[in-house]
């Protein structure tokens, strides 16, 4: 894998699958423009990490589900780069309760982070990309958008509202060299997962053939691959990162 040239902005890189993204394209080349909300000091420690490795990078704090704060993010990448060639919508949260006691700003944060930020992301880097007349935008659903969960309608519907949009885009803009793609991860051991109790940790777990929650850098290897020339013929699909859990 060569990423060499080329610019990538992760979005909620700071931590979990996002950190391990962004350290993994640094890894094969990239400059990468780690993006995360909150508290600065972990997306400027992974542009620290890349620095370790002679690589570039930056941290620009931003909330993706806002559009002020995304075009800022995608401004300042081309400030500083002059040019975006992969997008990696990462940034992700849940609030997970049974649909009789969901609220509504349960549904509407959810629908906001996960999924209009991915809308918010694709549009502000498209425009670049189709007049560089090549990109790469990796989104990170779920296995959860393709099985449901009891407990993440929320969850489920802006993953699967991620797959649905990855397969437009794919074929608005296939004729301008710029592929969209979606990875489903499965149960990865990250801060997110940890929300969840041993009982449940335990019977997630013996859903899993392979028989072990996946890491960060497991998703983090799938969306490098798809964010190289290698992968230039595969676009719109939908790949599970998930030790055979779901089973589709
Ligand atoms: P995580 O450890 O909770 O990290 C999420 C990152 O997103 C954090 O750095 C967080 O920043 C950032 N973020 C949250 N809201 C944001 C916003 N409005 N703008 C910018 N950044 C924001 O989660 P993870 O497990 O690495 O998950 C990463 C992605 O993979 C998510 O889309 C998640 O849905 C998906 N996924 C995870 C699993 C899993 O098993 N872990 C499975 C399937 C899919 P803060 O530090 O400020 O919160």
């Amino acid at each position: 894998m060569d990423l060499s040239d080329r610019v990538a902005i992760v979005t909620g890189g700071g931590r979990g699958i996002g950190r391990a993204i962004a350290l993994k394209l640094a890894e094969v080349g990239a400059t990468v423009v780690v993006n995360d909300f909150g508290d600065p000091a972990p997306a400027e420690g992974v542009v620290e990490e890349i620095k370790a490795m002679n690589q570039s990078g930056m941290a620009v704090m931003a909330d993706v589900s806002s559009v002020a704060d995304v075009d800022r993010l995608v401004a300042t990448t081309i400030d500083n780069y002059q040019q975006v060639d992969i997008l990696v919508n990462n940034a992700g949260i849940t609030r997970d309760q049974l649909l009789l006691r969901m609220t509504d700003e349960d549904w509407d944060m959810v629908m906001s982070v996960n999924l209009k930020s991915v809308f918010l992301c694709t549009r502000a880097v498209l425009k670049h990309m189709v007049r560089q007349r090549r990109g790469r935008i990796v989104s990170i659903a779920s296995i959860v958008g393709i099985v449901g969960n009891a407990g993440q309608a929320n969850y489920a519907a802006a993953k699967a509202g991620i797959i649905g949009f990855t397969r437009t885009v794919a074929k608005e803009v296939a004729s301008r060299g710029i592929t969209a793609n979606a990875i489903a991860p499965g149960f990865i051991d990250t801060k997110m997962t940890e929300q969840l109790g041993e009982k449940q940790r335990q019977e997630l777990q013996s859903r899993i053939p392979l028989g072990y929650l996946g890491t960060p850098r497991d998703v983090a290897e799938a969306v490098a691959f798809l964010a190289t020339e290698e992968a230039r013929y595969i676009t719109g699909q939908v790949l599970n990162v998930d030790g055979g859990m779901a089973g589709v």
